[in-house]
This record gives C-alpha cells, sequence and structure tokens, in this order.
C-alpha cells in the first residue's frame, strides 16, 4: 500500500475527513498539479497531510462562504415581479369598457382576481 493510499485510509477511518469530505478524485487532481516530482518529495506523508489539511481548510471556507450566503438570501425580501405591459388596447390589463384584455397582463390579472374571489367565497 502506498503511503497516500494509507494515509486516506487513516484520514476515512477518524482523521482530518471528519472535519471536510474531500473528494478523492479532487486530492488525486491536486496531486497531479501540486506534485511535479514525486519522487524527490523528502517527507512524502507531511507533504500529502498538510496538502490534505490544506484542502479540507478550503471546503470549510467554501461551505462557510456558502452558508452565508444562502443566509443572505433567506433575509431578503420577496418583491413580487411588476407587470409591463406592452399592449396598447388596454390600461395594464383592464378594458376602458370595462372587463378585462386578452393579453398576457390581463389573462394574469383576471386569474387572480377569479383566484381572489374564489378565496373569498371558500373563507365566508
Ligand atoms: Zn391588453
Amino acid at each position: 500500500m502506498s503511503i497516500l493510499c494509507s494515509f486516506l485510509r487513516q484520514c476515512g477511518e477518524g482523521g482530518t475527513s471528519k472535519k471536510a469530505q474531500v473528494p478523492f478524485a479532487e486530492f488525486i487532481e491536486r496531486d497531479e498539479q501540486a506534485t511535479k516530482s514525486p519522487d524527490r518529495l523528502k517527507n512524502p506523508h507531511g507533504f500529502y497531510r498538510d496538502m490534505a489539511q490544506k484542502m479540507v481548510g478550503e471546503y470549510q471556507a467554501q461551505l462557510k462562504e456558502f452558508l452565508a450566503n444562502t443566509q443572505l438570501l433567506a433575509r431578503q425580501p420577496v418583491v413580487a415581479p411588476t407587470l409591463k405591459s406592452a399592449c396598447t388596447l388596454c390600461n395594464d390589463g383592464l378594458m376602458p369598457a370595462g372587463g378585462y384584455c386578452s393579453c398576457e397582463v390581463g389573462v394574469l390579472r383576471q386569474q387572480i382576481a377569479e383566484h381572489q374571489s374564489k378565496s373569498a367565497g371558500a373563507t365566508a
């Protein structure tokens, strides 16, 4: 078993991976980028331990940032979309003579009105 394999097994059995799971494929990818001359490593065990710890740290930082952003998003008020009609027949979905226009805004207004009257009827 190589030093890398034994180290990763060690991590999986209660080592650094308990803090954050770094996918094995990413570890190998980082190794290929970082380790130009593997046979010249003086302390391979330490080298891979440091690399894994660094990756775990990066993962935790990413997770922290993600959670912070999610909490930030959760606090944002939900804003209803503004309807803008390009229709020239109606005034914002309402016909001058009364009733709803057949355009997108008119149909939506009618659906909302019908839903509201149904809801009002259900509670009365
Ligand atoms: Zn219209």
